[in-house]
């Protein structure tokens, strides 16, 4: 195990936040992260766990070990297995764009519409990723996780994790000691997309693709995810920045009274969810620039780093937004990614 200090963290947060850990290290498996947690404690050192940072937002340095979850492995199990399903474990280290090509290659179907998502498998669970009309709760037969606590490892079926939109056991207290090792996906050896989701349905339409296979939504949801969504490599940033709120009856018929366009879609029985990036482009944040931070000007819901940007000045931008949308709207936004 090698533990270094004052690492740089520029290269481990998408935002590309310059900030350092006072301790880092990359931990290959379920053994490694062991010995760091056991290292940390003798040290009396909090720890962080870390993925790809996608979803991030350090406003300053972490101090304590950041330990880097890089435990690969991805295994089929072929024989015995449910009809028409391929259960496959997959290391958390593992990142979630190639794994999904990876099984496309392999002809194991039900990722595709998570296409193009950063980050790690590991992370995936913790906010319940989702695009595109899927979220990986519905893919996810268990999680491994190690107890931080007790040392212990423990495996958590999906039904045990409290997934919901962007939330799960992880983002609770009870679930902030465990550190995910390993998925288990159930994914299908039947190639029948996914493609309930609109945008994604007029535009194989429009291409032509009456009954798409796998590939082609694979390939249409990447090009529509590099059209929308500024690539983190050219501009920092960690994807949406607020959750879409779920409102009930009453507040949308408040909000329609003003806003009689206000786009809304079904959710849980009388509630309905509103499009974040609506509400703030409404308002007149797209495009605004404040130091060296943004919202980005073709996509709203996105927050930006200009270049010498700093977490904290994402944090005032997203605060100053979250209020004015409150104040306008009676609306409130919920942040997505990791604040630190
Ligand atoms: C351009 C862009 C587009 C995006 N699009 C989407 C999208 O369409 N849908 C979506 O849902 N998300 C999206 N995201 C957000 C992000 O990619 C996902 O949330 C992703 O799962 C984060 O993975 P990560 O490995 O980078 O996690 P990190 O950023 O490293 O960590 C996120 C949080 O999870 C914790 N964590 C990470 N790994 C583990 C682990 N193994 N065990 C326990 N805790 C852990 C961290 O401590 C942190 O609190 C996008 C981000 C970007 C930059």
């Amino acid at each position: 195990m090698n533990i270094e200090s004052e690492k740089s963290l520029k290269l481990f947060n998408s935002f590309g936040f310059d900030v350092s850990a006072e301790f880092f290290v990359s931990v290959s498996s379920v053994a490694e992260l062991h010995e760091a947690i056991c290292w940390s404690k003798q040290k009396s050192v909090a720890t962080f766990i870390l993925g790809g940072g996608s979803n991030i937002v350090f406003t300053r340095n972490v101090s304590g070990l950041v330990i880097h979850i890089a435990i690969k492995g991805i295994d089929a199990e072929t024989d015995p297995r449910p009809a028409d399903q391929i259960p496959l474990r997959v290391g958390a280290g593992e990142q979630w764009h190639a794994l999904v090509a990876t099984t496309l290659k392999l002809n194991y179907f039900g990722l595709e519409n998570l296409a193009l998502i950063p980050g790690s498998a590991g992370a995936a669970p913790i906010q319940n990723i989702g695009a595109y009309g899927v979220e990986i709760a519905e893919r996810l037969n268990s999680v491994e996780v190690y107890s931080k606590a007790t040392g212990d490892t423990l495996l958590l079926n999906a039904a045990d994790c409290q997934f919901g939109y962007r939330h799960s056991i992880f983002k609770t207290a009870q679930g902030a000691d465990y550190v995910v090792t390993a998925i288990n996906l159930n994914l299908l050896t039947r190639d029948k997309p996914n493609t309930t989701y609109r945008a994604l349905s007029d535009a194989l339409t429009r291409k032509g693709y009456l009954r798409p296979t796998a590939q082609q939504v694979f390939d249409e949801v990447c090009a529509i995810r590099g059209e929308k969504l500024p690539d983190p490599q050219q501009i920092g940033n960690a994807g949406s920045f607020f959750k879409n709120p779920i409102i009930d009856r009453q507040q949308l018929d408040r909000l329609m009274e003003n806003n009689p366009e206000i786009p809304h879609y079904p959710d849980k029985p009388g509630h309905f969810k509103v499009p974040a990036a609506w509400l703030i482009d409404q308002a007149g944040w797209k495009g605004h620039q404040i130091d060296n931070v943004g919202v980005h000007n073709a996509q709203a819901l996105v927050l930006v780093n200009h270049g010498d940007g700093n977490g904290q000045q994402i944090a005032i931008l997203a605060n100053n937004i979250k209020k004015d949308i409150l104040q306008r709207y009676g609306v409130l936004l919920e942040r997505e990614p990791t604040l630190y």
